[in-house]
């Protein structure tokens, strides 16, 4: 019966063939952002005047004027219907890590003329009203006013989102409850952009700068995905639950061929591919690379990197669109980080830097002397964020899935280490050593003097294993998990990145006394000699450096939910609060939240497990056991030898019985969790100490039974044919 359906499923997709896709031509300029409204298209759309009041609104903040409003969302509304669109939404990201809309359409009565018009006022652009109530908000509506509301954030570009059957206009929002407090997760990103504006500014002007208006954090997100086929997905009932699979022997070929990584993609795949790219181009997400990973079924894309709040959302829109795209295709896209066991998870590289509104990257190392000065007072900055704050740069990838990528046997691991390179770190170490005033010349360097040697640029200089590296003109933050929003990581290191820029600005101005050459390489130097331990660059996998690192004292912390705890300590809530990005009672609530997201992400995984265990595993190895019974006592009636055959017997009835022992635990596990009434962070220890062994134990007696279980009768859809058919 069970392999009925799964053989049924093979042959569906043996027949399957690259569906087309209808590029409507290769000239992708043509049709670039076609399905974007952004402030090109407002500009282009409005009177020169009230574009530039607009402008002004979005500088300062701030209401907008009504009749501005009306004016903008009127020509939004021409253009989405233009492009098909019957209804409009607010675009927002609560805290569910998800996105989240409510359509309402542009049809409204015609009291003049009789019949509908299509209708769409500033009032509904600008504010929009969800109930808020379902949403999570960590206690934060406890104690305030129950309802929240969106609000326009026109730095992002709205979008149409097209099926076969009609258009929806997507305006992204920020969402805030109505004292104010962040409900989601783009409030606090946008909040912590300025925050680090505002401090790379003053260290800017110390320098002598002042052509520089604004500085902005740029994000570019490579994401890893895999593809399952959905005629197989079905029969996983874990994959569908909980985003991966809990049970699962390992297959004969696994990934250690390493043959699937920049191989050839087959076709199938690539007509995927390529589909997604049409779609996201048209909504103006400048995609740029797509490639095989390292695991069986594995992939990944990377587009070119904007502004840290557009790349964010602009990733969110990935996620849904890769989602969308692979039903389409007859394929499920896996974004979880650990679909499966035994091969490489996926993770989301978050490459970062900031630019300024002169078109310079304050990471890319300069020619002069001066850009060398900004370029090192930047790298000390960020050094000294990620030593002092690993714990919430490490809190802010802590979801129940990163866990099986982040201090597994896998990488990137769970101490946050920065590479530098070597020579960056000769530079560094010269730097330190010059101030001491040990030697000035050769090997040592003094800013705005000596110019940097120059830096090589070259993909081959690359340390895979590191979760935090430079890579020549921007930082690569790897441990981030694939299916998160990168919102919250980039929130944190903006945040952290802006205090440590606050700190070098003061710093340096109290020394001016010195001259401005000397203060900034003192402050430079200290920062270095402060902060040198959070620099490695060696293999970031091997057990020395886990060693090592505990001697230097950075923390490792291989789990979400102590990860997560740090969120609460007066350090970190202090610094969000300073910094104007959270404030104390928002900085919790996220803890909470997250804490929440744990737990909730490990009940499903435990209920999931049982179900599949009671019901489908264990009648399976019943009814093999049955058989071979059966046959057994045949063969002896006959007079024949069995003793053999009786061992194996008596091995898959011990494995059974240890299986049902179990089941047992785990279902007292997940009970004895579900009942307490514990705090956040105590119900979320339990989860991860009861229920996630009991998980465990579980899946390595399933694991033994898929391999004595009669293929017949196995039930779920095999590793072997979900990582090796498509
Ligand atoms: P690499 O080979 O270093 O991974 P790529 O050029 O392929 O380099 O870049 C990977 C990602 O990093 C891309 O999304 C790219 O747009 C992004 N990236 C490049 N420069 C920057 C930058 N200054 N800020 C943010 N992201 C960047
Ligand atoms: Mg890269």
């Amino acid at each position: 019966m069970s392999s009925a359906a799964r053989n049924a499923a093979i042959r569906l997709i043996a027949r399957k063939s690259p569906l087309p896709v209808d590029a409507e031509t290769a000239d992708v300029p043509q049709f670039f952002g076609v399905n974007a409204f952004g402030l090109d298209h407002i500009r282009e759309r409005l009177p020169k005047a009230a574009y530039e009041s607009l402008e002004k609104c979005m500088e300062r903040g701030g209401e907008l004027d009504p009749d501005l409003a009306d004016l903008v969302a009127n020509e939004m509304k021409l253009w989405a219907v233009e492009r098909g669109a019957t209804h409009f939404t607010h675009w927002f990201q609560p805290m569910t890590g998800a996105t989240a809309e409510k359509h309402d359409s542009f049809v409204d009565m015609d009291f003049a003329n009789g019949g509908v018009l299509m209708d769409f006022s500033g009032k509904a652009l600008v504010k929009g009203e969800p109930d808020a109530s379902s949403f999570p908000s960590g206690g934060l509506r406890a104690t305030f006013e129950a309802r929240g509301y969106t609000a326009w954030d026109p730095t992002s570009p709205a979008f149409i989102r097209e099926t076969s059957s009609g258009a929806t206009l997507c305006i992204p929002t920020a969402f805030c409850s109505w004292t104010g407090e962040a409900l989601d997760e783009k409030t606090p990103l946008l909040r912590s952009a300025e925050a680090v504006d505002h401090a790379a500014l003053k260290v800017l002007r110390l320098l002598g700068d002042d052509k520089v208006g604004h500085v902005f954090p740029t994000l570019g997100c490579e994401q890893e995905y895999f593809l399952v086929d959905r005629d197989l997905y079905v029969l996983r009932p874990d994959l569908v639950a909980s985003g991966r699979t809990l049970f699962g022997a390992k297959p004969p070929k696994g990934q250690e061929l390493d043959d699937h990584y920049f191989g050839a993609v087959p076709n199938r795949v690539l007509s995927f591919m390529q589909d997604v790219e049409q779609e996201l181009w048209k909504l103006g997400v400048p995609l740029k690379t797509r490639h095989n990973e390292v695991a069986p079924s594995q992939y990944e894309l990377a587009p070119i990197f904007e502004r840290t709040t557009v790349a964010s959302d602009h990733n969110m829109l990935t996620m849904q669109v890769l989602k969308d795209v692979a039903r389409r295709h007859g394929f499920q896209c896996c974004l979880h980080e650990k679909p499966f066991a035994g091969v490489n998870g996926s993770g989301k590289h978050n490459n970062w830097s900031l630019s300024t509104d002169t078109g310079e990257n304050l990471l890319e190392p300069g020619n002069s002397p001066e850009q060398n000065m900004r370029f090192v007072v930047l790298l000390a900055a960020v050094l000294r964020a990620v030593d002092l704050y690993a714990d919430i740069l490490r809190a802010s990838i802590g979801t129940a899935g990163n866990d099986h990528r982040l201090g597994a046997n896998e990488a990137p691991p769970a101490i946050l280490s920065v590479y530098l390179g070597e020579q960056l770190t000769e530079v560094m170490e010269g730097l330190i050593s010059g101030t001491k005033g040990e030697s000035r010349k050769g090997g040592t360097m003094q800013l705005g003097v000596t110019s940097l040697p120059a830096l090589p640029r070259d993909a081959t200089d690359r340390n895979r294993t590191s979760p935090f590296a430079f890579t020549g003109n921007k930082f690569e933050f790897r441990a981030v998990g694939s299916s998160q929003s990168p919102s919250k990581p980039m929130t944190v290191l903006n945040t952290i990145v802006a205090d440590s820029l606050e700190f070098i600005a003061s710093e340096i101005e109290s020394r001016l006394g010195e001259g401005l050459e000397a203060a900034v390489n003192d402050v430079v130097a200290e920062v270095f000699r402060t902060h040198q331990r959070v620099v490695f660059n060696g293999n970031g996998y091997s057990d020395e450096w886990h060693a090592e690192a505990a001697e230097r004292g950075l923390p490792n912390v291989p789990n979400a939910v102590d990860a997560l705890a740090s969120f609460g300590e007066e350090k970190n809530v202090q610094l969000f609060d300073r910094l104007g990005v959270l404030s104390d009672k928002e900085s919790l609530s996220r803890m909470n939240i997250q804490l929440e997201n744990y737990s909730n992400a490990i009940a499903i995984e435990g209920q999931s497990a049982l179900a599949i265990a009671n019901t489908m595993i264990l009648p399976a190895a019943q009814r093999t056991q049955r058989d071979v019974a059966e046959s057994l006592a045949s063969a002896k009636a006959h007079g024949l030898a069995v003793a053999q055959q009786q061992a194996r017997l008596a091995e898959l009835a011990e494995h059974i019985e240890a299986f049902v022992g179990c089941i047992g635990e785990l279902a007292e596990a997940c009970e004895a969790c579900d009942e307490h009434e514990l705090p956040e962070l105590e119900h979320a220890r339990a989860y991860r100490d009861k229920v996630i062994p009991a998980m465990n134990a579980l899946r390595s007696q399933a694991d033994h039974l898929e391999m004595m279980t009669s293929d017949d009768y196995w039930p779920l859809a095999k590793y072997r044919e979900l990582l090796f058919i498509h």
